[in-house]
């Protein structure tokens, strides 16, 4: 086992991902970025030291169970896992196509599953840290994220399982569920429906989007002693739209 802490953060490529990624670099840790970019994911660990790219569908099987073989392999341990991979659709229930219902499940949800599992025997060695990314649309329905919302919050229930089924190996879990947080996934969706970036802002009490380097910044202190005893738990990061309550588009 190497002697160095391992993250693994799935879709480390770009985005949320890839803040958290520089992240735990500057902590010095190995990382393994494990996406389907891995053109973009080889180009980031050129440009940085300490990072290995994996090519991975984190909602294929077979392609995740090679990922934690090569982990295995080359570290013999995970220190901290981010289940961060998650695509997004805006529709509600009448016009969501059942392949679009499922392709969103599969990556957001399964994916965390069969990452989380596949994981586990390399966590129980140094008792890790897991944080998956689920989202604000999660914890609260709102008009077009029918799949998306349903797949976040059973993101958010699946951190709860973690946390008590993996507790007993001093593994911990939680969740960050952020607001709206300015990456190229929020710029498509803005796209396709212009008229929710203008309710968004209106209902955020900081009145701005989120940066990536704040949701990172969560996920790591959630990784770290410092939140040695925190797991099961779901933590919005959001600008305060949560708490005020109020309608989203
Ligand atoms: P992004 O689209 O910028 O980056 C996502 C990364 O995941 C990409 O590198 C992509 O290649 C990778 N990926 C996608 N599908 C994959 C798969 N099947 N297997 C492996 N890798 C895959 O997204 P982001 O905005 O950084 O979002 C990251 C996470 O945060 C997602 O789970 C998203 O749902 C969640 N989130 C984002 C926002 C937001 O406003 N951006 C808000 C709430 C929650």
């Amino acid at each position: 086992m190497t002697a160095n802490k391992v993250a693994v953060v799935t879709g480390g490529a770009r985005g949320i991902g890839l803040a958290a990624v520089d992240i735990f670099l500057s902590k010095g840790y190995d990382v393994v970025v494990v996406d389907m970019s891995y053109a973009v994911a080889n180009d980031l660990a050129q440009a940085r030291g300490g990072v290995l790219p994996i090519e991975c569908d984190v909602s294929d099987p077979d392609a995740v169970s090679a990922m934690a073989e090569t982990i295995a392999r080359q570290y013999g341990r995970v220190d901290a896992l981010v289940n961060n991979a998650g695509i997004a659709s805006l529709h509600p229930i009448q016009e969501t196509d059942f392949h679009t219902w499922k392709k969103i499940m599969s990556v957001n949800l399964d994916g965390a599953f069969l990452v989380t599992q596949a994981l586990t025997p390399l966590m129980k060695e140094v008792a890790g840290a897991i944080v998956n990314v689920a989202s604000i649309a999660g914890l609260r329905a709102s008009t077009l994220r029918t799949a998306y919302g349903t797949s976040k919050a059973a993101v958010i229930h699946l951190t709860k399982q973690q946390a008590m089924e993996l507790g007993a190996y001093g593994i911990r879990a939680n969740c960050v569920a952020p607001g709206p947080v300015e990456t190229e996934l929020l710029a498509k969706l803005v796209e396709a429906a212009p008229e929710m970036k203008a309710s968004y802002l209106e209902t955020i009490p900081l009145n701005r989007f989120g940066q990536e380097k704040e949701i990172a910044e969560v996920i790591a202190f959630l990784c770290s002693s410092e939140a040695g005893y925190v797991t099961g738990q779901t933590i919005a990061v959001d600008g305060g739209f949560q708490a005020a309550g109020v309608g989203l588009t």
